[in-house]
């Protein structure tokens, strides 16, 4: 059994729903305190960090990742107990096994076969949180908080989260989209179908507002983004009778948003599209993240030299798929590459990975520190 794998299965075997890490990090901790590295724990509310690091010299490459998980979902629909990890067919089954555990397993295997042969010049970290499955208020975003207060600066970020889609390392992510939420309500008057010049339908009212936004080209993209998405995920009027005109429309949208657009863009020129139809309505805003991107550079050519030299195949940067913990760390200046395992699985029942795949991501970790700290 290869020591990547074994790792990987001893952190499945925690069962670390989110916002829980169930011991992960200790397992974790005591290969990279044998390693060397000074550890920190940074607790906050229910949520465990770890801020790990090795050297105090620049630059600072760091591994960041998760322990924690999402639920199983429906057990009976896995083919095993998905906390007890099981290799069927040069598979691995169990939560987590693409999302992250397997990287981080990765990250730590990477490190110990480089180590053993000598010191990095240069400084290596870990930011591990159980905080990313869920709200992500208390993981990622507060240990960065606390970096930035004492000045300590990451150079470069490798971040596990599972970027590959067919093959290991054929896409990795050098940047996400932003994610802005708005809830409108609109509000009517109620009455009797029959008697609309007694009540003001809000449906009506609002339909042709809704309709143009969702016709709108809000941009054209550019050389890292694709243009930006509105898409309505909730609508509701009504109270499911026939004869009552509601007094209210409730809709949920969300925007995906590029690096040409900023939160307040959008929000005026979506105001400015309801105002014109129609001025009887509240909107509340929620932003779940600024667009990022790392440009092409130093950690990007690491990156697709090393996936190349280990697996053959030449990547593509993506800034498709959700947000990341890689929004709290590149703002601050850092280069962000996600690199990890295929994503096809990903929270679904039956997550796995490649066993192949679990040894040659450590393997292409271990590429990418060396031409790093060189
Ligand atoms: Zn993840």
């Amino acid at each position: 059994m290869s020591a990547t794998l074994d790792l990987c299965c001893e952190l499945i075997s925690r069962q670390s729903v989110s916002p829980d890490d169930a011991g992960c990090q200790e397992i974790m901790c005591k290969r990279l305190e044998a390693l060397g590295f000074t550890i920190e724990h940074m607790p906050f509310g229910r949520v465990s960090n770890v801020w790990a690091r090795l050297g105090d010299t620049a630059p600072l490459l760091c591994f960041a990742g998760h322990t924690d998980v999402v639920p199983a979902g429906d057990t009976t629909k896995w083919g095993s107990n998905p906390y007890i990890p099981e290799v069927r067919e040069g598979r691995l089954y169990g939560r987590g096994a693409a999302d992250m555990k397997g990287s981080l397993a990765a990250m730590i295997t990477a490190c110990e076969r480089l180590l053993a042969n000598g010191p990095v010049n240069g400084s290596l970290a870990f930011l591990i949180t159980s905080d990313e499955e869920s709200v992500a208020v208390d993981g990622t975003r507060r240990v960065m908080e606390v970096l930035q207060e004492r000045g300590e600066k990451i150079d470069y970020c490798i971040v596990g989260e599972p970027s590959s889609s067919d093959t290991l390392g054929d896409v990795i992510r050098n940047g996400r989209r932003g994610s802005l939420n708005g809830t409108l309500t609109v509000h009517g008057t109620e009455g009797h179908v029959a008697y609309p010049d007694l009540a003001n339908n809000p449906v009506h009212r609002f339909l042709p507002a809704l309709s143009e936004l969702c016709s709108v080209r809000w941009d054209q993209g550019n050389a890292y983004f694709p243009p930006t998405s509105f898409q309505i995920s909730n609508i509701h009027a009504g109270e499911g009778t026939n004869n009552v005109i509601p007094g209210a429309l409730k809709a949920l949208f969300n925007f995906r948003f590029s690096s040409e657009l900023t939160e307040d863009d959008i929000r005026s020129r979506t105001e400015a599209i309801f105002d014109r139809h129609y001025s009887d309505y509240t909107l509340e805003w929620q932003l779940s993240g600024n667009p990022f991107i790392t440009a092409e550079g130093v950690l990007t050519d690491a990156v697709a030299v090393a996936i190349k030299k280990v697996t053959g195949t030449q990547t593509m940067l993506s800034t498709s798929g959700g947000t990341s913990d890689g929004r709290f760390i590149a703002p601050t200046g850092t280069q962000v590459v996600e690199l990890g395992p295929c994503n096809k699985t990903i929270h679904k029942v039956n997550e796995n990975v490649r066993v192949e795949e679990l040894d040659q991501l450590s393997f292409i970790y271990q590429e990418i520190m060396q031409s790093v700290l060189a």
